[in-house]
């Protein structure tokens, strides 16, 4: 390649790059970003990079986890020898906190004790919550068309396979996401070269992953060194045999229905396993069976105890099967959209005849009932720790938030 005028277009995007990416890192009396070991690198060494900048605390676990996933990318990435680099923008409260958090961090960032320049950055993308990662393309114009807000979005859902992160790439992966879903059978799922099995408790140990077809099948991914695992799986046990109960004494016709949980373990070693499994009354895949990451990949499991549900017909019904069961116990089943639906709509019947306001054996304050058009909508119970919608009792006063059903009334004090 030698014309010159490819030369000279060349020389304006990197004017462009290097002057847009200065502007936004760069200050007055710096024009350095921080590597890992604490090294001074010139931000005009990012030219001609796609640029993720990183908005996170050590503080927040969501930050801690997408962190690890972000490392990961960002070393395959690298090593690949992909043209991208990542500066952090902290958020953390003092700077013996940051050093440590960015010690992790195999990328650049802005230094901490340039409270100005990380004000603006955060400004300048409107970040509303953390972890953010906004990523910048190098041949953006000034209009920044294709600045995009939802990378930690993209690295959970795609991986590296987002790289590098434009509008053609990920219509591409959205495509081919589509039609894996459209294809997606239980089998598919849940067997590999290896193995067209599940563990069973029940002699001979093993069940064929074909009699599970048609079922409703329930994918618990969980671990023994989890607390919030541990504090859900006895729930999710007795809920399951509900169920079951409810299944074999309908005498519908219709009842070859039934329902079904696999196991997928994210335990350390065997041992955890088969202790953890052995409580147990269902199926599961084996110690460290290679589908375990492959599902998480595909379904999207960021963080665990997750109840991915599949319906009879092998397609995803619900991620979210961990809160129906929180919500709705046994009557959660089917959890179909129709059933959930109708659920809703008892629980806002319900909900009429609660009181409109309650004082809370364990709160000092009063507590409001709240519903998502009145200043309600996704909480974490502060009585039973789990995660609740819509309705909700609410102190108006420090934002404490329980289930209805949490609360224990107590006269006012
Ligand atoms: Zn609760
Ligand atoms: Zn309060």
């Amino acid at each position: 390649m030698h014309a010159e005028p490819e030369t000279h277009r060349f020389n304006t995007e990197e004017q462009i790059t290097c002057s847009r990416y200065r502007s936004l890192l760069a200050s007055k009396d710096r024009d350095y970003l921080l590597s890992s070991h604490g090294a001074q690198v010139k931000v005009s060494d990012l030219e001609g990079k796609v640029l993720g900048i990183y908005f996170s605390a050590n503080w927040y676990q969501p930050c801690i986890n997408f962190t690890k996933a972000l490392v990961d990318a960002y070393k395959q990435l690298t090593s690949e020898g992909s043209s991208f680099e990542i500066v952090y923008v902290s958020s953390d409260e003092e700077l013996e906190t940051f050093d440590q958090y960015r010690s992790f961090m195999p990328w650049l960032s802005v230094p901490f004790s340039d409270l100005e320049a990380r004000k603006a950055l955060d400004k300048k993308f409107d970040v509303e919550s953390i972890p953010c990662l906004v990523i910048l393309q190098p041949d953006d114009n000034e209009e920044e068309a294709a600045t995009r807000k939802d990378g930690v979005e993209l690295i959970y859902r795609f991986g590296i396979d987002a790289f590098p992160f434009t509008t053609e790439r990920l219509a591409g992966l959205e495509m081919e996401e589509k039609q894996r879903q459209e294809s997606q059978t239980l089998t598919k799922l849940l067997i590999n070269h290896d193995r067209d099995y599940l563990l069973s408790h029940t002699s001979p140990n093993q069940v064929p992953v074909a009699s599970l077809v048609g079922k409703t099948v329930g994918l618990y991914f969980s671990a023994q060194w989890c607390l919030p695992c541990v504090k859900f799986t006895p729930r999710l046990i007795s809920i399951y045999l509900k169920i079951k109960q409810n299944l074999t004494s309908d005498d519908d016709t219709k009842s070859n229905e039934d329902f079904e949980i696999v196991f997928v373990s994210s335990d350390r070693d065997q041992e955890g396993f088969d202790s953890y499994f052995l409580t147990m009354p269902w199926l599961a895949l084996p110690f460290r069976d290679p589908t375990i990451k492959t599902l998480a990949k595909i379904l999207d499991v960021r963080c665990i105890p997750c109840l991915v549900i599949i319906g009879p017909d092998g397609k995803t019904l619900t991620k979210n099967g961990r809160n129906l069961i929180n919500l709705y116990q046994q009557n959660a089943y089917p959890f179909t959209d129709a059933k959930v639906g109708l659920l809703e709509k008892q629980v806002d019947e319900e909900a009429k005849m609660l009181p409109r306001s309650e004082y809370h054996v364990g709160h000092r304050h009063e507590l409001t009932l709240v519903s998502e058009g009145t200043g309600g909508g996704p909480y974490i119970c502060c009585d039973c720790k789990e995660q609740g919608w819509n309705w909700a009792y609410q102190c108006l006063e420090c934002g404490y938030e329980v289930h209805p059903k949490c609360v224990r009334t107590v006269a006012k004090s």
